[in-house]
């Protein structure tokens, strides 16, 4: 046997201590040498498992909260290696963008410079993991031969007419210059990287034609995306359906009225409770419309809503107010006379600015009209309901047998008909008409800043807006940048760039300077990875249709409408311009949580909280890090980093040192070795054994199928603790114990990779076999026989109250199980030489009654 291979001459008594900074860094040179982590994307006789991991920004460290991405990413890979997949696992560097620029500014240094500095770091970073990237297919976005096929695929886009150029009103940050309008966020309109109120300028912008896609961008059909994602990219496109509806104003004596004020509903079923109107106080009809009576309150209204955030006045539960400004609209469908109010309920930025306000039905609008003593109108009956029973609460279901009432002509139809119908009839005189509206704006690419793809136009003055032609790409940023009198692009001054020769008049004109928005690298760089080098378009369609989409992508959650709205967008786009065939990038995602720092805030350099991982390392080892990681809690939901309890899992991996390299304990006196518990026989400790190993595996290879990393580990540790029972016993020399350390070195393969690859080369060369890395070994097979329990344990009641409990064979029949209860002793005394009426032997065997009278 092997089990005391390691016990050398001079130190018969003294274990070889686990040294996991001595065997870490050897294993991940071997696996180097040996290719482990190359894919060849050729090969197509075993299942493909492209399993893609959020390519990280260059921030210069890795931090703890990388080893979370990561490091349960790469045990995913290795898992599925094992299992015989030809398992794609590739890493790149988001390399363009503003924090590189904000450095180079800062030190006066070259923004390529310190990134690819970063880049050298975090590479030798992410080896001391144990991370089987694909180096070999990395991609670098900052690299003209990644940039230019930005390019190529800009030019394709508009020649597609879905990137185009327009003047807009641009969301303008202070800090960061333009932000595309997902890059606004909360209520107040922060700027989602430096927080500062976002600004509106009005610009000549590039955008690209995200709206075109709004529809199928909201069907999620054959893919598994987690639910929460599915919801913000549905809300964020916003699709509503409805109706736009023109009420007049009343005539009065004060203006003609005849003015139209434009509502959109998603509700036209309820028109006849429309028994106010509100507009927001920045509607532009608002200073016509008051009356001279109602000029002061309003005008006073209107300035306090200004200094109002949009949050707060979107509260629900803050108090409504507003103020009537003295003039009537017409309700189109009865032809009465509502009253109009600014309120600051509504914004002037959503829809029209202006609603119609049923209180009977929308929550608000109850509120409303309840401090302000308006009509509410009850034109929605659910079954069982009368047109005039009194109403607490707005009413707000919207169910299909749902009826229409007091609604004149439309009384009894169901809600849904009777929207239509309503509609239908006001738009005979242009008075509705049927809308769909969607949030979704399109992508706005242009960005102010050097660090990023250069936009590859001309501006001619003969000849206008002129594309680069394909074969003079890459438009190459220029080596230097001058960032004298930054807060600008440094572009628009360097006059070798601008001044260009036009390509279609080759007279005098100007290049863009504009660069676009970093998203744009990371919306297709998945394809790229399958192709870095090709050279004849962006992606290489023999590689991306054998190998996408991706089928497994891990990434944060905080990405659901940018990153991971962009890259299906980007998809859809390619595969219409005949680029790809899939329309989906990625069939499963899965979001894992953030770790933070110990004080809970997002970890930062800047906040002072972040945790370096090479400490770590140095500690206790890159394994009980990855470990420790994985069994902090489920993998999505991240939390405060505390590294309590790392020194548990560190002990755990020493106790599976132990356990392989001295499974019977060292000399008498050694407290772990021991003799087999009472009363086990060692047939009966090996069977129970076998099991114990053949049920850890079942449940891990489900755990580690559904990301339940920490559970897994729980599991590993209880079987180390089983082997433990049985160390320095007659059983540690068994085949049984034999086959358990097997499997379980096998089972802690994908998430302690390199404790694991020792220890089993210890093993192999043991047993004299040539070496062979346990990573290339195939995933063994749970023996359903070893996992089948021999003998289960049923209560027993005796007329209906729990009185004993019996131990039977897993296949006695219901004489056996009767036999055996009435065996017991507790049971005969019970029964005081009674026989019982009838045995009850109930839930296929899970319980026993006894009836006695
Ligand atoms: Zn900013
Ligand atoms: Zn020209």
């Amino acid at each position: 046997m092997w089990h005391d291979w390691n016990v050398t001459s001079e130190s018969r008594t003294r274990l070889e201590r686990y040294a996991p900074t001595t065997i870490e860094p050897r294993w991940q040179q071997r696996w180097d040498e040996i290719g482990l982590d190359e894919t060849d994307l050729s090969e197509s006789t075993r299942p493909r498992y492209y399993l893609l991991t959020m390519y990280p920004y260059p921030s210069g460290d890795l931090h703890i909260g990388h080893w979370y991405i990561v490091t349960p990413s790469d045990a995913i890979a290795r898992f599925r290696r094992m299992h015989g997949d030809n398992v794609f696992f590739p890493i790149g560097f988001d390399a363009f963008g503003l924090p590189a620029e904000n450095a180079a500014i800062k030190s006066g240094g070259h923004p390529f410079t310190w990134t690819m500095q970063n880049i050298e770091n975090m590479r030798r970073q992410f080896r001391t993991m144990g991370a089987t990237f694909d180096w070999s297919k990395e991609v670098v976005t900052a690299d003209p031969s990644y940039y230019r096929w930005n390019q190529w695929l800009f030019l394709k886009f508009m020649e597609a007419g879905l990137a185009y150029r327009a003047l807009s009103a641009v969301d303008w940050c202070p800090n960061d210059g333009t932000l595309a309008r997902e890059q606004v966020e909360g209520i107040d309109r922060h700027c989602w990287r430096c927080g500062a109120l976002v600004e509106k300028r009005d610009l000549e912008q590039w955008f690209l034609r995200t709206t075109a896609f709004a529809d199928e961008l909201l069907d999620f059909t054959g893919i598994d995306w987690p639910e929460p994602i599915r919801i913000q990219q549905t809300n964020w496109i916003g699709r509503s359906e409805g109706a736009e509806i023109e009420f007049e104003v009343a005539p009065d004596g004060y203006q003609a009225g005849g003015d139209r004020l434009r509502v959109f509903t998603t509700r036209p079923d309820t028109l006849f409770g429309a028994t106010f109107m509100v507009l927001a106080p920045e509607h532009p009809l608002v200073a016509t419309l008051t009356h001279p009576d109602r000029r002061a309150a309003a005008d006073a209204y209107v300035e306090q809503a200004r200094r109002r955030t949009e949050i707060d006045r979107l509260s629900t539960d803050r108090e409504k107010t507003g103020v009537a400004i003295g003039a009537d609209a017409v309700n189109p469908v009865n032809g009465e006379r509502i009253p109009i109010f600014i309120a600051d309920y509504v914004l002037a930025g959503y829809g029209t600015g202006a609603i119609m306000a049923v209180p009977a039905h929308d929550d608000r609008d109850f509120a409303f009209a309840e401090k302000f003593g308006l009509e509410i109108r009850r034109v929605i009956a659910a079954p069982g309901v009368a047109a005039d029973d009194p109403m607490t609460d707005a009413f707000i279901a919207h169910a299909a047998d749902e009826r229409l009432v007091n609604s004149g002509r439309f009384d009894g139809l169901p809600v849904d008909d009777g929207a239509k119908a309503i509609v239908a009839w006001l738009a005979e005189d242009g008075r509705a008409q049927p809308k769909v509206t969607y949030r979704l704006r399109d992508w706005l690419v242009s960005r102010q800043r050097y660090w990023g793809t250069p936009i590859p136009v001309v501006y001619c003055p003969i000849d206008g807006v002129v594309p680069v032609p394909f074969e003079d790409l890459p438009v190459r940023l220029p080596e230097t940048v001058d960032y004298a009198g930054s807060g600008d692009n440094p572009l628009n001054h360097d006059e070798a760039f601008r001044r260009v020769d036009c390509p279609r008049c080759h007279g005098p004109a100007r290049r863009e300077t504009d660069t676009m928005d970093t998203f744009m690298d990371s919306s297709w760089y998945w394809f790229r990875y399958l192709s870095p080098d090709f050279d004849d378009g962006p992606v290489d369609r023999t590689m991306t249709d054998r190998w996408t989409p991706v089928d497994q992508y891990t990434g944060g959650a905080e990405h659901a409408v940018m990153h991971l709205l962009y890259s299906r967008f980007f998809t859809k786009a390619m595969a219409d311009c005949g680029l790809v065939r899939d329309r989906e990038p990625f069939l499963k995602l899965f979001n894992q949580g953030q770790i933070l720092g110990a004080d809970g805030e997002r970890m930062s350099k800047s906040r002072g909280n972040v945790q370096d991982p090479d400490e770590l390392v140095e500690r206790y080892g890159a394994d009980t890090v990855r470990l420790f990681l994985m069994f902090m809690g489920p993998w999505d939901q991240g939390g405060p980093w505390s590294p309590t309890g790392i020194g548990g899992v560190h002990r755990f991996l020493n106790r599976v040192w132990t356990l392989v390299l001295d499974p019977h304990g060292r000399e008498a006196g050694d407290p772990d070795a021991g003799s087999l518990p009472a009363g086990e026989s060692e047939e009966a400790a090996r069977a129970a054994l076998r099991s114990a190993a053949h049920k850890t595996l079942r449940d891990v290879s489900a755990d580690y199928d559904g990301f339940r990393f920490n559970t897994m580990i729980a599991k590993l540790m209880e079987l180390a603790n089983t082997l433990f029972r049985y160390r320095g016993t007659a059983v540690a020399g068994s085949a049984e114990w034999d086959e358990a350390i097997r499997l379980m070195l096998l089972m802690l393969a994908p998430a302690a990779p390199h404790i694991s690859e020792e220890l089993w080369s210890r093993r192999m060369a043991e047993a004299g076999e040539r070496w062979s890395s346990i990573h290339s070994q195939t995933w063994p097979e749970a023996d359903p026989a070893a996992v089948f329990e021999a003998t289960r344990e049923i209560p027993v009641q005796v007329n209906g109250k729990l009185r004993d409990k019996v131990i039977v064979p897993t296949d006695a029949s219901q004489a056996d199980i009767e036999a055996a209860v009435l065996a017991r002793e507790r049971i005969v005394a019970i029964l005081e030489g009674r026989s019982p009426d009838r045995i009850v032997v109930a839930g296929g065997g899970k319980l026993v009654n006894l009836v006695v009278r």
